[in-house]
């Protein structure tokens, strides 16, 4: 009595949730099947440094083209990728395909967005020696951009990690600054090369003081450290030149370029103007 009692207590509330569980197990198996059939692609965007204004790196931004939504954001799709653990082979997949491609642009660095659980669960300093192997792409061309988020768990282990992948002598990028759990304490702790300034303070830069107050001090911080600062989603010339006042080292986002496709890359490059930090009409846009 009490086994149907719970069964049918069970059927009663979770009606909903299995609908969910459904919807969940294929979206899952939607994206196991994304990466045994090439469904995913990689674009570009041009990071430039300042006040110069040469185009000096490129960030590699995922996309995944599905069958029937099209062209899917990774704010889709990556979450589910962690959750499952799926992000392991799609990041190494990232990486591999990226340094490959990026080998041909001489001069250019490569950033690549590594998610934490690809972090932890994935043996992420082998698989970036071997995608610099395989590429023959220079490792101190290479950049990992990771989150806040890596630095929560374990940081003995997270430690050694980034240390052995420095070694290799590839670049380590804390990424979306600011937003986090951020501590002082980390930065001291952890060998970071670069901090990126996240793009929710940037797009307020000017009309919010708190935004001013974080962005300058992330800037200043990153000075002190001597470590490079960027800017990300820098849309506008107000913007920009808010930044170039304040030092910050690198920007990238729409004012300069949308994510490019692979092929854009080169044309947007041999088109641009060094020396001026500023695109005309707001950018190339593509894909
Ligand atoms: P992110 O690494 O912080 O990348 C910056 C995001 O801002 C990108 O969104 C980019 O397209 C967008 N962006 C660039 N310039 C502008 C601008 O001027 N204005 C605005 N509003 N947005 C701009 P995207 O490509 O949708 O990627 C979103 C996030 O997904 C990334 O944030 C990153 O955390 C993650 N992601 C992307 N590719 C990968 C990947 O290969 N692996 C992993 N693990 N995560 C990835
Ligand atoms: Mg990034
Ligand atoms: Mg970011
Ligand atoms: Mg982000």
């Amino acid at each position: 009595r009490a086994k149907s009692l719970q069964r049918g207590t069970l059927h009663f509330f979770d009606k909903g949730l299995n609908e969910r569980l459904d919807a969940r197990k294929k979206a899952e198996r939607e994206l196991r099947a994304a990466l045994a059939t090439n469904q995913f692609e990689l674009l570009y965007q041009p990071q430039i440094s300042l006040p110069g204004g040469a185009i000096t790196g490129v960030e590699v931004l995922i996309r995944w083209r599905h069958p029937i939504r099209g062209l899917v954001d990774p704010d889709e799709f990556i979450s589910l990728a962690e959750e499952t653990g799926l992000i392991v082979p799609i990041g190494e997949w990232v990486l591999r395909t990226a340094c490959s491609q990026a080998a041909k642009w001489n001069d250019l660095t490569l950033a690549v967005n590594v998610s934490p659980v690809q972090f932890r669960k994935g043996h992420i300093a082998a698989t970036v020696r071997e995608a610099l192997e395989e590429s023959g792409f220079p490792p101190d061309r290479l950049e990992l951009e990771i989150t806040e988020g890596i630095l929560i768990a374990d940081t003995e282990t997270t430690l050694n990690t980034l240390n052995e992948i420095r070694k290799l002598g590839v670049r380590i990028v804390m990424d979306d600054f600011g937003t986090g759990y951020s501590s002082l304490g980390y930065l001291r702790k952890f060998p970071f090369d670069k901090l990126k300034l996240d793009k929710s303070f940037v797009r307020d830069l000017g009309q919010n003081p708190d935004a001013d107050a974080i962005a300058h001090t992330i800037i200043d911080l990153a000075r002190t450290l001597k470590i490079t600062s960027n800017a990300e989603g820098v849309e506008s010339q107000t913007q920009l030149d808010w930044l170039v006042q304040q030092g910050c080292g690198e920007a990238q986002g729409y004012w300069f370029a949308r994510p490019l496709t692979y092929s854009d890359v080169d044309q947007f490059v041999a088109a641009f103007k060094p020396g001026v930090a500023k695109a005309e009409e707001g950018g190339l846009s593509s894909a």
